[in-house]
């Protein structure tokens, strides 16, 4: 029987489990898919949002502007990547001064930190390629960009190394409330004395298993284009346009590791799974953007993705006791979501204490996690000569991003299974560069494929697959293959 089962491991689920791996209880992390942040959190624009945006009042804005304070501290515990860069939303006619000085004092009014209004020069001053056409700007000075699916990672290694239980490939199937909760997964039944429910584009579905749904989650993509690592710095702040009724609209930015991004645009999606990319989504995105930052180079683009966000038919986040004591919903968390889950966190561990559970600080918790990509200042040679090396952790696997043998093996040995060139990838950036994986990919597949024991046809691509496949030992392979050959 566990004290605490948290359904869905993106960043909100994660951050609820670290947050209570400060106590005495047993906790259970269950995601359906075979790593953690498959969901939202994977793919979105990574911003630390300033909280100005959301209205006076909701939760979104309070716990936007409370998750941003959190965001140093995480960092200098976690080591994810973040970094305070402060962003700019752009007005291009004079119509547009009023939205902009709704949003100061909105932002005010939710104790948004580094507001102030630009003029044309200022901004220029500061962003010689944004439009010369923006003629003036919010400025928030407490934005900042952060690596969503490696702060993910860094709050489940941390929860874990901290004593919380982690399950994937658990999909939940049925919920039964019998003075507790009697959870059926796709691996097994799971007792647990509370719930929480933070299935993301799911939320509702899981809510429903147990009669305590009132609200419905509808899933709405946005799509981006990601070009070159280094090419980000053609700008320093976030550069938005005026928000319009349909979200924050599209920005121009660099990434926590300096591609240039752009997107999103909203959408609705065919289904919760609907992540593909259109080429007129993205020649409109890719216009959008120009109105902001005229003279990015598109020879620079690297590739496109997109996200799903879990979008509530009321207009905030759903975080609460549901009429089912003990289970907890936090649903509908679309953006400033990414931001705002630390606070969430913390307030969800507070209404688990008012409905009951009992919280003992426990001795030991180790705040701290080491960070896995470590900067290397390696010359082109250098990296020539450690490609070539055998079997060592100098070995250099990905030329790209300059990712070695040591941190990959490191990378599996935190708690969490690696199994995964897309686990791989988003822990350590193989993959990531500009071949987008042509040069490691079969160098990675090989390495899992040695330290899992297990042949290089069964090493998985990705880590969204709902079941973990059937492990074929590499003897077996071998021994079929020498039969094929002797004619067996
Ligand atoms: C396009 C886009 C841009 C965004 N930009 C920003 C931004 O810049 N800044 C910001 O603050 N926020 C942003 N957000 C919002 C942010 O990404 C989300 O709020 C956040 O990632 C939500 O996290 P989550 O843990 O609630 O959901 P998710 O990350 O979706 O996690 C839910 C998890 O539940 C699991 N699950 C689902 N069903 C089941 C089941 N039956 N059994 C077990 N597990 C299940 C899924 O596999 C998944 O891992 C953006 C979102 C999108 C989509």
């Amino acid at each position: 029987m566990y004290d605490v089962c948290i359904i869905g491991a993106g960043v909100v689920g994660c951050a609820i489990a670290r947050e209570l791996s400060r106590y005495e209880l047993r906790t259970l992390l269950i995601d359906r898919a075979g790593d953690v942040s498959q969901g939202a959190s994977k793919a979105n624009s990574g911003i630390v949002h300033g909280g100005y945006a959301a209205p006076s009042g909701t939760l979104k804005a309070e716990l936007c502007a409370e998750g941003n304070r959190r965001f140093s501290q995480l960092e200098a515990e976690l080591h994810f990547g973040f970094r305070r860069c402060g962003s700019l939303v752009l007005g291009f006619a004079e119509e547009e001064r009023a939205a902009v000085e709704r949003l100061y004092e909105n932002g005010i009014a939710n104790g948004s930190e580094g507001l102030s209004i630009l003029e044309g020069s200022e901004i220029h001053r500061l962003e010689p390629n944004v439009s010369l056409e923006a003629r003036f700007a919010l400025r928030c000075a407490s934005v900042g960009v952060a690596s969503p699916y490696e702060l993910t990672i860094a709050l489940a290694e941390n929860a874990v190394a901290n004593g919380v239980e982690l399950r994937l490939f658990s999909e939940v199937l049925a919920i039964e409330e019998r003075g507790g909760f009697s959870i059926e997964t796709a691996r097994g039944p799971v007792e647990a004395a509370f719930v929480v429910n933070a299935a993301g584009v799911a939320a509702d579905r899981i809510a429903a298993m147990v009669g305590a749904c009132n609200f419905s989650i509808s899933p709405r993509k946005g799509e981006y284009l990601l070009f070159q690592k280094g090419y980000g710095s053609i700008l320093s702040h976030v550069v938005f346009q005026v928000p319009t009724d349909r979200g924050k609209g599209v920005l121009v930015t660099s990434t926590y590791h300096g591609n240039l991004l752009i997107g999103p645009n909203v959408e609705e999606a065919a289904s919760p799974e609907d992540v593909d990319t259109s080429p007129e989504a993205l020649l409109s995105i890719i216009e959008t953007a120009r109105r902001s930052v005229p003279g990015f180079e598109l020879s620079k683009l690297l590739t496109s993705f997109s996200g799903v966000r879990a979008v509530p038919d009321r207009k905030d986040f759903i975080i609460e006791e549901s009429e089912i004591p003990g289970f907890i919903n936090v649903a509908g968390i679309e953006s400033p979501g990414l931001t705002s889950a630390p606070a969430i966190a913390e307030r969800v561990v507070r209404i688990l204490r008012d409905a009951g559970l009992s919280l003992r600080a426990r001795g030991g918790f180790a705040s701290r996690r080491k960070p896995i990509i470590v900067p290397k200042s390696l010359s082109d040679e250098e990296v020539s000569q450690r490609v070539k090396l055998d079997s060592s952790p100098e070995r250099i696997v990905c030329r790209c991003e300059r990712v070695s043998e040591g941190e990959i093996l490191d990378c599996m040995g935190r708690g969490i299974p690696v199994e995964s060139v897309d686990a791989v990838k988003r822990r350590t950036r193989a993959g990531m560069g500009s071949c987008q994986g042509t040069f490691c990919r079969p160098r990675v597949t090989a390495l899992l494929a040695r330290e899992l024991g297990i042949a290089a046809e069964a090493v998985r691509e990705r880590s969204d697959e709902l079941t973990k496949p059937v492990r074929v030992k590499r003897t077996f392979y071998r021994e079929v293959a020498q039969g094929a050959q002797s004619g067996g």
